[in-house]
């Protein structure tokens, strides 16, 4: 099947880089793109290409990350599944002109914000949730009328291939196209002129894609990562607060972004924390996690040995055992960590979680306005008030309260980030509204033409300016 009205299969095995984004825009000013129907077509043979593809991408997940069933089919498919049956339900809603007040001064006349799309959009991903991270993107950019080009991760080759391969024989590479490969030829894409550019990865290589889009003026959206800080309140229920931070840390083996990165925790209850997570991580991965069928691995060995280089300061409390031949790491809790440790200085992306003590929680909380603005932020407590007001002192991209990642599981709330986390959101409409520009229209009637505004001005200063107040 393909999602065209006249594909062309030869193209969609030799579609290359070079000349993607023109090849594109051809296409997009044909008006092909534009209606609703069009759009609707492109989301449901996305959709059937998931569903008939369910098996191997569940098998290219497990080869590229060892990603067990339950996790790969979560956060990666069921994901973009909700996204296009989202954007199905409401494309229709989303999509329609705005009507919005029109002041004394235009009227006669009628004003609309009017949703359109920019032509063709380059989506770059990460390797950690490889598929969810291109496609969820790529749903928005197809909904809003976009084309788009997709460039997922070579870190998860499998998944990549398998997304080559099923998009490019049931798509018209001029609506949607994969392009795989690394540095090279992302950098080849990013050399032409896309009327948008859709990043998620690290802020490092957001810096040199948010340059490369400025020659063109291109506007960006950077999904980045960061140090999300989960702070722990003595009050907070440790049991469900230890069984929520290590679900959310050792999910995927802690290779997600919006993951705790470390825990502030009240002197106090830092013991009754840690054994709380202990027995969390024993409950879900039993006394051996290398031998869970729900653990997953790390992505490459440069990984590993960045993550393993953590393991020899402060106090293990849980885990610590690593194999490089398998790329296994352990899910970790190291205690008595201090700022000064190599485990705080980046984004540690991986199943090892460290505890920071505190006298003063609310001050060290305070102190972290001082750092980068993380993409998540968590709190655990059960006096809401104090937790609100964590909150609202520290800015971070998305936050949750007595919660992890629930902020990013609301696709009626964008999710993204904010300062060195990135700028932009998506999912639901946000997602729509990211690839669409909004534009103002504002439409007149003749009928109607006072001389008053035309030169030669006879309307004295003061009576412009009260003029000015009641007709605006
Ligand atoms: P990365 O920045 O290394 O790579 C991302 C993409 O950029 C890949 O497709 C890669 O091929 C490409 N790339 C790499 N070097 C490049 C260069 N010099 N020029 C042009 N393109 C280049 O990120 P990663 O290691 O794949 O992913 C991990 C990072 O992504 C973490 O920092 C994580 O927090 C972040 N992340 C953020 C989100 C989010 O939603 N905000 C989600 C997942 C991951």
């Amino acid at each position: 099947m393909n999602a065209h009205e006249t594909p062309d299969p030869q193209a969609a095995g030799a579609v290359t880089a070079e000349g993607i984004a023109e090849r594109q825009r051809r296409l997009f000013r044909t008006d092909a793109t534009r209606s609703l129907e069009f759009r609707k077509r492109q989301l449901r043979a996305l959709r059937q290409c998931l569903v008939d593809n369910e098996a191997d991408i569940l098998d290219a997940l497990k080869r590229d990350l060892g990603r067990p069933p339950a996790e790969a089919y979560t956060s990666d498919i069921g994901i973009v599944l909700i996204e296009i049956d989202m954007a199905l339900k409401h494309l229709a809603r989303w999509a329609r002109p705005k009507r919005v007040r029109t002041p004394w001064l235009l009227l006669p006349g009628s004003s609309r914000l009017v949703s359109e799309p920019f032509g063709s959009a380059l989506v770059i991903g990460p390797w950690n949730y490889p598929l969810n991270l291109v496609l969820a993107p790529a749903v928005a950019a197809l909904a809003a009328g976009n084309c788009v080009v997709i460039k997922p991760s070579e870190l998860a080759p499998a998944t990549s291939a398998v997304m080559a391969r099923m998009i490019g024989a049931a798509f018209d590479p001029d609506v949607l196209a994969v392009i795989e490969g690394g540095v090279e030829p992302t950098q080849a894409l990013l050399a032409q002129d896309f009327d948008y550019v859709f990043f998620t990865g690290g802020t490092r290589i957001g810096k040199i894609v948010m340059a490369a889009a400025a020659e063109h003026l291109t506007p960006v959206t950077l999904e980045l990562g960061g140090k999300n800080p989960c702070i722990v309140a003595a009050d907070a229920d440790m049991k469900v607060a230890a069984r929520r931070i290590a679900w959310g840390k050792f999910f995927n083996a802690g290779q997600t972004c919006i993951a705790p990165d470390f825990v502030l925790v009240e002197r106090a209850a830092q013991s009754q924390l840690t054994e709380a997570l202990k027995a969390a991580i024993t409950e879900f991965y039993g006394e051996d996690p290398a031998a869970s069928a729900d653990y997953a691995r790390i992505v490459n060995e440069r990984h590993f040995d960045r993550l393993a280089g953590f393991l020899g300061r402060g106090r293990v409390v849980a885990g610590g055992q690593t194999d490089r031949a398998s790329r296994y790491i352990a899910p970790t809790v190291i205690a008595d960590v201090s700022w000064d440790d190599p485990v705080m200085a980046d984004e540690i992306f991986g199943p090892v979680l460290p505890v920071i003590a505190c006298d003063d929680l609310a001050a060290e909380a305070a102190a972290l306005r001082e750092r980068p603005k993380p993409l998540a932020l968590y709190v655990f407590s059960s006096d809401t008030k104090w937790a609100d007001g964590i909150v609202g002192t520290l800015s971070s991209g998305g936050a949750a309260v007595n919660d992890v990642f629930a902020q990013m599981l609301n696709m009626d709330l964008p999710f993204g980030g904010v300062g060195a986390s990135g700028m932009g959101a998506y999912h639901g409409k946000s997602g729509f509204d990211t690839f669409s520009h909004h534009r103002a229209v504002v439409r007149r009637a003749t009928w109607f033409d006072p001389k008053l505004r035309y030169p030669p001005y006879t309307l004295p200063l003061a009576a412009l300016k009260q003029a000015m107040a009641r007709l605006m």
